[in-house]
This record gives structure tokens, C-alpha cells and sequence, in this order.
């Protein structure tokens, strides 16, 4: 037999031929490198099976396969099934010796001699085993070896994947490459990576598949993490970068023009970004700390060490309501100073406009605030030196900003307002340097957070309006109407124009069913913010000033709601999530969140953010609805009897699936621990489309599971880039095709060798 190579076509495996190649292929896998990793998803005990294609008549054999028919005439039975490979009948001429509960799609163990009847073979009276293909069958079972459940699909069924995989693993040697350095094997006590792919498929105990798993996630972590390592070296290698001194006096001048004194937080900070800022390599920083954190005060910090060197700034925000605070913000700052800047804004007149773009580009104006889009499509800059690009909430996607400038590549600072979790921090960013603000300002209330189901509704918002009534400010965040048909609501945190347009195609919602009990009792409706506002008007709050905001309101109604909310002319604000971003009013203090199950914990997290930022304590309230409420428990009466005030032993232990996921978000505050739940809760993918910051996919190793293995391939990539950067020592060259069968096309970002 010709022994099969990496790139062997998969028809040549023994058994499979071009027919069934064609198969394989709808799987993915077209080589026997290809079929050597398509791991199995689980493993049971091999018993000597046969394939159906091979049995010989006349053996004694034990087949598996899957039911696709079961018919005769009683007493007799036929049943037929399927392998993959062929397909075999068992058949009893008097059910008193047959099998029970055959039905179609369960899997068969049958033992038996074989027949050949009609050209196809049958096994008579065989002894059966029935399971149901969704129960975890054998995996229990012990045996001698344990051979791979593998996924296919229709045509190609995992015992034909199986076989093929039994085949090529026949050979003594496999064609599998060793990729990781002996002195890291040793180090970490690996298999071999052939040792590795022979016992995911088969291995002999529990502990050996789980160290060939543990060596094969380990491999994908060093590989991701030498790309990481890899573009890092080579963006502070290859970019010369501006150098900004910061000198006691200046550092001095810049201190004097805050009317407080920086936390021990922002001066770790600081001190990090002035040690890129003198590097005389470009700054590529991540500032993470949540809202009101005091993260804008390091980026003006950072703006402002420019200008002291002679060099411009530019701030960008993701919206011009935000470009505006932080234009308001700095001048509160800088109104006094000989500091000269300017917020570009989308509607200045065209005679302004002008001039300010002629200032910029002369250099005449030292610190330039707008939107991304303005300041990259208009501006000209003289002598950028730093960039602050605001994400806020919305993350990480950190293009490569072009900007027109004179002078070399700018000094980068993404302020964003999420928490990466440790473990993202250090795959999707990795290439990143990342500062941290963990501890906020001094004197901030505190936020107490309760986790309600619906039927507390009345009551929760009788309480709150007691609270109103002394002087406090509410925000209630509902789903926009018409959401209901979006699959995911956190995937929207504004309003889209297509909701805007659904909802005129619905019409106005003119029934304003009874609140809560309709919802509570089912019916599949989300309670959209209209309605809540009517409810609310009409029901507990009934007197009060309340606002109403949405995205599908004229900007002008927008405005002025947002500003009577403001100014303390409204009582509360019944809004879409628009208030994530943009509305900024130390005096409320109460965030109910509606619908709180269908938002993700970082998003909740943002949504609290809101409130909490004055001196006073602030209360959130998580109202968790949906379908596991429906059914009122035994012990609650009606809503207009639950007078023992809202938050009782009963609603702080929320007993719903939705509540206990929520439950997180009352245990604590601090957004790194919500973002690692988060992260648990709803696996990396979810949480932040990785897919598009080019992270490769991992098939066997799990950022959040296999955590400590990460940090340990981490350091070890590192270290080898730091030694070797080029990776052209003998022990790493089999790194460079690994790395380029990982990346792809995208290791063009990487350029090693
Ligand atoms: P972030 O940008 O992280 O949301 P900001 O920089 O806007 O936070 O700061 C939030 C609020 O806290 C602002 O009103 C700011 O003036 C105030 N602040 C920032 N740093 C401090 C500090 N060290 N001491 C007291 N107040 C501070
Ligand atoms: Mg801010």
C-alpha cells in the first residue's frame, strides 16, 4: 500500500473512491490532512463493529447503523438501517423474539449471522440495542478503545467518517508535522502532535484524549498569539513615531487645568501613555475604564502634551451629541487657556467652515473636536502628534485612520467604555497595549441593583414615583416598537431606520392592553416604549412630567425632551436604548430597564452606567420578562395585593432562568467582572463579532475555558518573537506554514520571515 501523505487526496483512503470524496467534501474535508482533523465530537467504545458494506454472509457480526425504515406485516418485522456505508435488513418472523421501540432515526446495535436475501444483507433475529440518537449513548460505556462520533450530515453519516479516519490511522506513521518547538513539548509535558491527532480520534482513557486536547489548544493558542506578537513587533519596529516629551513643568501646567486632583488609576495610566508618547515609536493604546471612570481627563491629558510640544490634537467621537460634551467638557477645562480649539461641526455655516479647516491646516488650531467622519474625510492637518478616537460603548473595531498630515504617523489612544475581559484583552487585542481605569473619582453614590419579574411591575413603579416625588429622576428603557421582529435586540443599540419604518407600517399602536397581566400571561408582545409611556402616564405615574424618546422622533423633539430632562423639568424619561449613548444627568438616579432578559450583561452594564454619577445612591431595577414568567407561581396573588413593597425576600431571589442569568448584574458593579459572565454566558463570538478583527477560528481550544493555557502559550510566543523574530531559527521554522495555515491570507498583517 502506498502510504497516504498530508495532501493525499481524501478518495485514495482506503474505502472512499471519487463518489464518496464528493461526500467528504461537503464536510470540508478534501485531503487526509483535512480528514486527520476533523475531530470527533465525542467518543464510544468500539465493540468490533462491522461495516455494512463489508459483511461477508455467513459471519457472526455486529452492525450499527441508523433506523430509516421499520414495516412488515404483524407478527413479522422488518426493519432497515443504515451506516453510511450500506444498508442492512434485520428482520423477525414473530415480534415475541424481536425488538421494542425500533422507530425511525433511533441507532441500532444488532448482533447477529448474516443473510443475503434479494441482494441485500440481513441479519435474522439479531439481538438489539435501541437508543435514541439525541441521549448520549455510549459514551459511558467503557471497552478496550474508544473510537470518534463524528458530525455529518444526510449522505454522510459519522460511521463512514469513522472508517475512513480507522484507515488512514492504520498506517504507523501518520503524515502529521510537528510544529511546536521540542524544548516547549518538554516543557509543557505534550504528546507529539502525531501522538495528539491518533488520540483525539482514538484514544485509550479519558486522560490521554485530554492531554491530546490540551497539546492541540495549545498549539492554536501559540500560533494566534505568535501573530499577535508578531504584529506588535512589527508596528513599534517598522513606524517611526512622533516624540512628545512631557516635562515636570508641563506635566505641572496640564494638572493645574483640572479642578481636582487624578486618581491613582489615571496616573498608572498616564504614566503608560507617557512612556509611549517620548518612545519616538506610535502609540496603539486601548483606555478601558467604565463611564465616568475619568478616562476623557487622560485623553485631554494626552491631547494637551501635544500641544505643549508644538503639535496639534484631534478628538473623535462615534456621534456629534458626543462630540459636543466632550467639546463642552474640555472647554470647562481650557476656556481660560492659550490653548486654541475647535468643534467641528456637521452644520457649520460654509464660511466657518472653511476658515476652520484653512486654521487647521495651518496650524493655527492646536485641538480639533468632531465626529470620525468629519475630522478624517475634511481635515488637514499640519502636525497631528495624537489621536483620541472615542468608542464609547460600540468597540474595538480600531481601522487604521488615514489622516492628512504633514508629519509622521500619529499617536493612537481608543477610549472605550466596555470592559474587555482578560481573556479578549489578550486574543482579539492582543497585539494591543491596554491601560486600565478600574477605580472611579471619588464620591460617587452608590448603586443598589434589584432583578424584578413583571407581576412586581405596579409596585416597583409606585416606589419609584415616591422617590420622584422627592426630587429624583428615572429613566425606563424599552424595546423600540417593532423590535419585537429583530432577532436580537443588543445587536441594535440605536434605533435603526428600519424599525423607524416597521413601525409605520404597523401603525399606531391604538390598544393599550391591560399592564402587566397581558404580557405576563403570554402572547409573545414585548412592551415597546410607547406603549410603557402610556402606561406609565395612565397608570402609577399618572401626574408626573414624563418624557418620552425615541428614535423614530424629529431630532428637534429629540433635543428638547433631552434637555427638560436635563434641566429637571421632567420627572423621568420612558426611552429606547438612545440613551446608552449621549444623555448625561448626574440627578437621575433610577434606571429601570425593561425587558432586561433580552440584553446582553455589558449592555446592561452601559445601560446602568447612566445612573450612579452624582453624589446620591441610585437604584437599578431589571424588570425580566418573557416566557418562563408567564405562569404566576402559587404564592402570588394579584397585583393590586402585593403591598409589602417592592423589593421583598420574594423578588431578591429571583427564581426565573432570565433572573438568575441577571443575577450577576446585582452582585456587583464592576464592569470587568460582568464582562467575564458576560463572556461565560454567551461564549467570545457572540460578545464581539471576533470574526472581524481577523482572529482565526479556534476548533479546539476555548479562550474561556482553557484560560490558564493561553497565558501560558502567550508568554511562550513572546518570548520566542522577542529571541526570534523572524522565526528562522531550525527548532521554529515548522511555525511559519502553521501560521500561514491559520491565518491565511491575513498573516499578510503579520509578515514574518
Ligand atoms: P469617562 O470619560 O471615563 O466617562 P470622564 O473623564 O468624563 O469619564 O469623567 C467623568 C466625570 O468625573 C467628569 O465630570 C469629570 O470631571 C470627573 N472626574 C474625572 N476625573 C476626576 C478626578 N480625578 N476627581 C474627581 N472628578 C473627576
Ligand atoms: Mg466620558
Amino acid at each position: 500500500m502506498v502510504a497516504l501523505r498530508s495532501d493525499s487526496p481524501i478518495q485514495y483512503v482506503k474505502g472512499i473512491g471519487p463518489k464518496r470524496a464528493e461526500w467528504f467534501a461537503t464536510i470540508g474535508v478534501q485531503t487526509v490532512a483535512d480528514l486527520l482533523e476533523y475531530f470527533p465530537f465525542r467518543h464510544e467504545s468500539d465493540r468490533g463493529e462491522v461495516a455494512i458494506e463489508d459483511l461477508a454472509p455467513g459471519a457472526n457480526v455486529t452492525v450499527r447503523g441508523e433506523v430509516v425504515e421499520v414495516g412488515g406485516r404483524r407478527p413479522a418485522l422488518r426493519c432497515e438501517i443504515d451506516d453510511g456505508t450500506g444498508t442492512c435488513v434485520l428482520r423477525w418472523f414473530d415480534q415475541r423474539y424481536g425488538a421494542r421501540g425500533l422507530f425511525r432515526g433511533a441507532m441500532v446495535i444488532a448482533t447477529g449471522r448474516v443473510q443475503v436475501y434479494d441482494g441485500q444483507p440481513e441479519l435474522v433475529h439479531p439481538r438489539v440495542q435501541v437508543f435514541d440518537p439525541n441521549a448520549v449513548l455510549l459514551a459511558a460505556a467503557g471497552g478496550p478503545r474508544r473510537v470518534g462520533v463524528y458530525r455529518g450530515n444526510d449522505t454522510l453519516k459519522s460511521p463512514l467518517i469513522r472508517r475512513a479516519v480507522l484507515n488512514v490511522l492504520a498506517q504507523s506513521h501518520l503524515p502529521v508535522t510537528e510544529t511546536l518547538p521540542p524544548r516547549l513539548l518538554a516543557k509543557h509535558k505534550l504528546p507529539t502532535r502525531e501522538q495528539a491527532v491518533r488520540q483525539m480520534h482514538c484514544p485509550s482513557s479519558d486522560g490521554q484524549l485530554a492531554r491530546a486536547r490540551t497539546r492541540l489548544a495549545y498549539e492554536e493558542f501559540l500560533l494566534m498569539e505568535l501573530a499577535m506578537a508578531l504584529r506588535r513587533r512589527k508596528r513599534l519596529a517598522l513606524q517611526a513615531g512622533q516624540k512628545l516629551h512631557v516635562t515636570p513643568e508641563i506635566d505641572q501646567r496640564i494638572r493645574a487645568r483640572f479642578p481636582f486632583t487624578l486618581t491613582a488609576a489615571q496616573d498608572e495610566a498616564l504614566a503608560e501613555i507617557s512612556g509611549d508618547l517620548r518612545s519616538g515609536r506610535p502609540m496603539t493604546r486601548l483606555l478601558q475604564g467604565d463611564v465616568g471612570s475619568g478616562k476623557t481627563v487622560v485623553a485631554l491629558y494626552a491631547c494637551l502634551a501635544a500641544v505643549a510640544n508644538g503639535k496639534q490634537a484631534a478628538i473623535m467621537a462615534p456621534t456629534e451629541i458626543l462630540a459636543q460634551q466632550h467639546f463642552t467638557n474640555i472647554d470647562r477645562y481650557l476656556r481660560d487657556s492659550r490653548v486654541r480649539y475647535v468643534l467641528l461641526r456637521g452644520k457649520l455655516g460654509k464660511k466657518e467652515r472653511t476658515e476652520a479647516l484653512a486654521a487647521i491646516e495651518r496650524g493655527e488650531i492646536d485641538l480639533v473636536v468632531g465626529t470620525q467622519a468629519l475630522i478624517q474625510k475634511d481635515v488637514a492637518f499640519n502636525h497631528l502628534a495624537v489621536v483620541i478616537v472615542d468608542e464609547q460603548h460600540k468597540f474595538g473595531v480600531l481601522q487604521r485612520h488615514e489622516f492628512r498630515t504633514k508629519g509622521p504617523m500619529p499617536h493612537y489612544l481608543v477610549m472605550t467604555a466596555t470592559p474587555i475581559p482578560r481573556t479578549l484583552a489578550m486574543t482579539v487585542f492582543g497585539d494591543l497595549d491596554v491601560s486600565l481605569i478600574r477605580q472611579s473619582p471619588p464620591g460617587r453614590g452608590q448603586i443598589i441593583t434589584k432583578v424584578v419579574t413583571g407581576r412586581q411591575w405596579a409596585t416597583v413603579m409606585g416606589y419609584v414615583r415616591q422617590r420622584l416625588e422627592q426630587g429624583e429622576q428615572a429613566y425606563v428603557v424599552c424595546p423600540q416598537i417593532g423590535e419585537a421582529t429583530k432577532r436580537r435586540s443588543d445587536e441594535a443599540t440605536e434605533d435603526s431606520d428600519e424599525a423607524t419604518k416597521r413601525r409605520s407600517d404597523e401603525g399606531v399602536v391604538s390598544h393599550v392592553p391591560s399592564f402587566p397581566r397581558s404580557h405576563a400571561s403570554g402572547g409573545g408582545g414585548l412592551i415597546a416604549v410607547t406603549d410603557a409611556y402610556r402606561r406609565l402616564c395612565e397608570g402609577p405615574w399618572r401626574g408626573l412630567n414624563v418624557g418620552l424618546l425615541h428614535g423614530s422622533l424629529r431630532s428637534a423633539e429629540k433635543q428638547a425632551t433631552i434637555e427638560a430632562f436635563t434641566a429637571g423639568r421632567l420627572h423621568a424619561l420612558v426611552a429606547t436604548t438612545v440613551v446608552e449613548v449621549g444623555v448625561d444627568v448626574p440627578n437621575a438616579t433610577i434606571m429601570v430597564v425593561e425587558h432586561a432578559e433580552r440584553y446582553g450583561l455589558s449592555q446592561l452594564h452601559q445601560l446602568r452606567g447612566r445612573v450612579g454619577r452624582g453624589s446620591k445612591n441610585s437604584l437599578c431595577v431589571l424588570v425580566a420578562r418573557g416566557r418562563s414568567n408567564r405562569a404566576p407561581s402559587a404564592s402570588a396573588g394579584p397585583i393590586g395585593q402585593v403591598d409589602r413593597g417592592p423589593f421583598t425576600a420574594d423578588s431578591a431571589a429571583p427564581s426565573t432562568p432570565a433572573a438568575e442569568r441577571l443575577a450577576v448584574m446585582a452582585q456587583t458593579t464592576d464592569g470587568f467582572q460582568i464582562a467575564e459572565a458576560d463572556l461565560r454566558q454567551r461564549g467570545p463570538g457572540q460578545l464581539f463579532g471576533t470574526r472581524q478583527h481577523g482572529l482565526p477560528e479556534l476548533h479546539v481550544a476555548n479562550i474561556v475555558e482553557d484560560f490558564s493555557l493561553l497565558e501560558q502559550a502567550r508568554q511562550d510566543a513572546f518570548e520566542i518573537v522577542a529571541k526570534d523574530p523572524t522565526l528562522s531559527r531550525p527548532e521554529h521554522q515548522a511555525l511559519i506554514p502553521a501560521l500561514k495555515k491559520m491565518f491565511g491570507q491575513r498573516l499578510a498583517l503579520i509578515d514574518a520571515a
